[in-house]
């Protein structure tokens, strides 16, 4: 209710604690200014959350014409959250903290063509051996939450619709992991969590409407508009891999079973094909990119034409969104220096307007702990949306 104290105090603490996040590092003063509250209101805030534990003071900043003021910052190791991403044959995970850094990562190998039962009883298990792990370790950083990426269509009430990658249909998995662990679950498609964690800890913090676009294995879309991912009315949104871009009756098969589609061409599997086409080799994209630094004409030419094959689709999401950004991660932006050249001449080609030159591209560092911060954040975001409930 707007005009009730509390909600006013609520807002003013979740406004104070977004800004300490956003700006790192942070003066009094300089809250008071960001955020437009009294410097009283605003003390009294920063006093409870040091009470807390949820903010420290940590070391001085210069400020014109005064005395250094002291910095204020998150207190990172007030808690952690535990991110898993579920693949056919593996479960990557990680605890992480506040800040969205890694404490430890562990991983679990799963026989492939399990039932969802058999595999989520193997999963849980692997969870129940972490929680307890990281309690032993680590008992003053207390667990707040489960963040889950998986590939497929995810409700919003966490059931797993449909997914491809693990041939499941209709599984409820979030209600299912809640109860099993009492922790709050947060599912959702492995892109958009990339896309969630770059808006949360990375490059998109910056922007409030930008495209998250993942090469690789697979391609992938992630898209924030105003802020808030577009998960689409039937959470079916971004499969930009499987937009068709070729109408040829004997365009290339897909993985998914239909022809033409973007993936079918600037995949990982499709510039593979492509090289066997001109040179008779099979060769796995490792090799691939190896034998493309190496200077083989071949393979540098099957990454250029991905670059155009890429470029293109960028164009026609630009020409769709008008976003601010365009970030392009997955683990192929290790091949980014045989391919972007390509592709940011086929997306200036064939952008309207002048919105290629208005229109970031952000190529990130190859890292396979992209992910990772990504289904964090989906768990991270609801600790901090809650705080003010916690430590009471
Ligand atoms: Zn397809």
């Amino acid at each position: 209710m707007i005009g009730d104290n509390t909600f006013v105090k609520e807002m003013n603490y979740k406004t104070v604690l977004d800004t300490i996040r956003t700006q790192r590092s942070v003066s009094r003063a300089e809250l008071s200014r960001l955020t437009g509250l009294t410097r009283s209101t605003c003390s009294v805030i920063c006093d409870r959350m040091l009470t807390q534990g949820i903010i420290i003071e940590n070391g001085t900043i210069e400020s014109t014409g005064g005395r250094p003021s002291i910095a204020l910052q998150i207190n990172n190791r007030a808690a952690s959250v535990l991110g898993l991403k579920m693949m056919e044959g593996h479960i990557a995970a990680a605890t992480v903290d506040l800040g969205g850094n890694i404490i430890i990562k562990h991983s679990q190998s799963i026989e492939p063509d399990l039932s969802s039962d058999a595999y989520l009883k193997r999963f849980e298990a692997f969870v129940t051996a972490i929680i307890t792990q990281h309690n032993t370790a680590f008992p003053l950083i207390p667990m707040l939450g489960i963040g889950i990426g998986v590939g497929g269509r995810v409700s919003s009430d966490g059931v797993l619709l449909e997914s491809s990658v693990l041939g499941w249909r209709n599984v409820a998995l979030k209600q299912r992991l809640q109860e099993r662990f009492a922790l709050p679950v947060h599912i959702e498609n492995d892109v958009n969590t990339f896309a969630i964690g770059e808006k949360f800890f990375g490059s998109g913090q910056l922007f409030d409407n930008f495209l998250c676009l993942s090469v690789g294995e697979g391609i992938g879309l992630g898209i924030v508009v105003n802020g808030k991912l577009l998960a689409g009315s039937h959470h079916g949104a971004g499969e930009l891999g499987h937009t068709r871009v070729s109408y040829e009756p004997d365009s290339p098969r897909c993985a998914c079973g239909k022809r033409g589609c973007l993936e079918a061409f600037a995949s990982d599997a499709a510039v593979g094909q492509r090289y066997f086409a001109r040179t008779g080799k099979k060769l796995g994209i490792d090799a691939l990119l190896a034998a493309a630094e190496a200077g083989d004409e071949d393979a540098r030419t099957v990454f250029s034409q991905m670059g155009t094959y890429l470029g293109i689709a960028v164009s026609s999401l630009v020409n769709l969104f008008d976003p601010e950004a365009v970030i392009i991660g997955g683990e192929r932006t290790n091949a980014a220096s045989h391919f972007m050249k390509d592709l940011r001449r086929a997306f200036e080609e064939n952008t309207v307007y002048d919105l290629a030159r208005e229109v970031q591209l952000i190529v990130l560092e190859p890292s396979n702990d992209e992910w990772i911060r990504g289904v964090a954040a989906l768990a991270i975001g609801e600790f901090f949306s809650q705080a003010k409930r916690w430590g009471q």
